[in-house]
């Protein structure tokens, strides 16, 4: 059952749904009780689904109070199992992005805060939709094994400082039924709904330092700058108000992160960052929510002190290395981070030159539209269970602000055959829209929320 502190089931003969679903229809508040009796009933599905669908909407509608969410967070948290990671030690930490194009950063940041000496339990996901998904990305790296134990996902975090997996547990199982139906009833957009989704999956996970990544734009879950300070406000203020503070770092995502999309390319440009080079926007995004971490561990004194360490251990080598180890524990071939070709590669590459004559700089690209590009390749998966290429991708050599000569590539397409490489671009035609005036570079962050 799913309440800790009420007598509520789902036979609780105190409530009834009918009158739960018109109580937020008209606005009002429900209390605990209230919540965890409709987290029992989703779980013992004593609620059906036609009542929980318009409830859903009624609660899109009328929104939720940071109470009644962080109510809702908790009983979707305590519906399935939770991990305990306590015997690692006082402080575990994890990462999480809402979902984007290009979005590496995990691959970057969990050995380079395992380098600073922050243990990170990382459970990640696979792509689904137009967003990749880390586990899918570490795939490509021959051997590498995702599907870790929970012993031995705690077993290699006390080990080596670090382990990324998938889940293997049932974590929030509330979640996963509720979003089966806000899929399928156009109540996938509220704030209240995400902030829950998130969060009570995060805290089953058992880190006690969670760092998030708030995506905002085209290639994201929330589309406008607005909307995703709102998510991080209110997955803050839920974080403090169930005892577990949350860094809500928001960041654009208008643009793919980074220059490459697509499995085994956006490893590299991982690797590359790890070596001191790779794509400034990842860099700087690495650097933001790493000193975050180092800060709130206590790690460094400040923010500016943090970056120096987190640049030193770039630069020294010491979060490469870290990466090898990674790879070794996890199975994978460690000779990938020199010997890029030992990923799966694409046939063919292909440079795309936008149509268009004249001297022009890259006034807006839509990560959304690249995303797509690669998913007519076969990067991406419609469905859980589909197949998907690891070789296939996208490289961006131009981005919002770079300056095109005419005849000049603005990517170069990694793809299998002339016909994925004719449908990707006329993605990526679709993408990109040019200026005759300079642009400016937009910046990767664009705000904290603690
Ligand atoms: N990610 C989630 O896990 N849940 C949502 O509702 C949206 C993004």
């Amino acid at each position: 059952m799913a309440g800790v502190d009420s007598s509520s089931t789902a036979l609780d003969t105190r409530y009834r749904m009918v009158d739960l679903i018109a109580a937020k229809r008209h606005g009002l508040e429900h209390s605990q009780s209230q919540i965890d009796y409709i987290v029992d009933g989703i779980m013992d599905s004593s609620i059906p689904d036609y009542q929980l669908s318009a409830w859903l909407m009624a609660v899109c509608w009328k929104g939720m109070s940071i109470e009644e969410t962080a109510f809702l967070t908790d009983a979707m948290r305590r519906s399935g199992e939770t991990l305990d990671l306590t015997s690692i030690g006082p402080i575990v930490a994890d990462k999480h992005s809402t979902g984007g194009v290009g979005d590496k950063t995990t691959l970057v940041f969990v050995p380079l805060l395992a380098a600073a000496g922050i243990p990170m339990a990382k459970l990640s996901g696979r792509g689904l939709g137009h967003t990749g998904g880390t586990l899918d990305k570490l795939e490509a790296i021959p051997g590498f094994d995702v599907s870790l134990s929970v012993e031995r996902f705690i077993a290699q975090v006390k080990e080596i400082g670090m382990a990324i997996g998938g889940q293997t547990h049932e974590l929030a199982p509330a979640d996963g039924k509720i979003y089966a139906l806000r899929d399928v009833t156009a109540t996938v957009e509220s704030i209240p709904l995400i902030a829950a989704s998130i969060l009570s999956k995060k805290l089953a996970a058992g880190s006690n330092m969670i760092i998030l990544d708030v995506k905002c734009g085209r290639g994201a879950f929330m589309d406008t700058e607005e909307k995703a300070r709102t998510l991080a406000r209110v997955m803050s203020e839920v974080g403090e108000r169930l005892q577990r503070p949350i860094t809500c770092v928001v960041t654009d995502m208008e643009q793919p992160l980074g220059y490459a999309v697509g499995h085994t390319l956006e490893v590299i440009e991982a690797i590359e960052t790890l070596k001191g080079q790779g794509p400034a926007d990842l860099r700087e995004l690495c650097l933001v929510l790493g000193s975050h971490a180092l800060v709130k561990a206590g790690k460094s004194k400040t923010e500016v002190e943090a970056r120096e360490t987190l640049l030193e251990l770039i630069h020294s080598g010491k979060a490469l290395d870290k990466f090898r180890t990674l790879i070794k524990a996890q199975g994978g071939d460690v000779n990938v981070v020199e010997n890029y070709a030992l990923m799966p590669t694409a046939k063919h590459r292909f440079n795309w030159i936008p149509s268009g004559s004249e001297k022009r700089w890259v006034e807006h690209l839509d990560g959304r539209k690249v995303a797509e590009a690669c998913k007519i390749m076969g990067a991406g998966r419609e469905k859980k269970n589909d197949k998907i290429n690891l070789g296939v991708g996208v490289v961006l050599t131009a981005k919002v602000g770079s300056q095109l000569e005419p005849n000049q590539h603005a990517a170069i397409v990694h793809a299998d055959s002339e016909e994925q490489f004719e449908s990707a671009s006329k993605k990526l035609a679709e993408a990109f829209t040019f200026s005759t005036k300079p642009v400016d570079v937009p910046p990767i962050i664009k705000g904290t929320v603690r």
